[in-house]
Order: C-alpha cells, then sequence, then structure tokens
C-alpha cells in the first residue's frame, strides 16, 4: 500500500495514531524519565506491533 502523504504528528497531542494502521490503540511498554524533564514513553500498537516512542513533557 503506497501512503499520499506522510503527515506525522508531534506525539504529544492526545489520540496518538499509528503510522501503520492507523489504529489508536497502544499498549505502554516502558516509562522513563528522559533528559529536559521530559518522560519517554515506548509503547505498541495492538494492531500490527509497531512501535513508537513519545516524549511528553512534565508539567511543573
Ligand atoms: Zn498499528
Amino acid at each position: 500500500m503506497v501512503k499520499p502523504t506522510d503527515n506525522r504528528e508531534p506525539t504529544s497531542k492526545r489520540g496518538l495514531e499509528c503510522p501503520d494502521c492507523g489504529c489508536m490503540h497502544f499498549r505502554v511498554l516502558y516509562t522513563r524519565r528522559a533528559w529536559g524533564g521530559r518522560l519517554l514513553r515506548r509503547r505498541t500498537c495492538r494492531h500490527c506491533g509497531r512501535r513508537v516512542t513519545t516524549y511528553e513533557r512534565v508539567g511543573g
């Protein structure tokens, strides 16, 4: 399947979608503290198994 555009969006937004299958069901593998006071979350798509890493800003 050919993707028309690769419009990846910032992962800080709510409603993360899988870049491969477009589903929004993710399982969090682990959460880890990253540099700059951020949280790194490793997630895997429940549908196709695609792994994505998101960085979330911690309030405060
Ligand atoms: Zn997927």
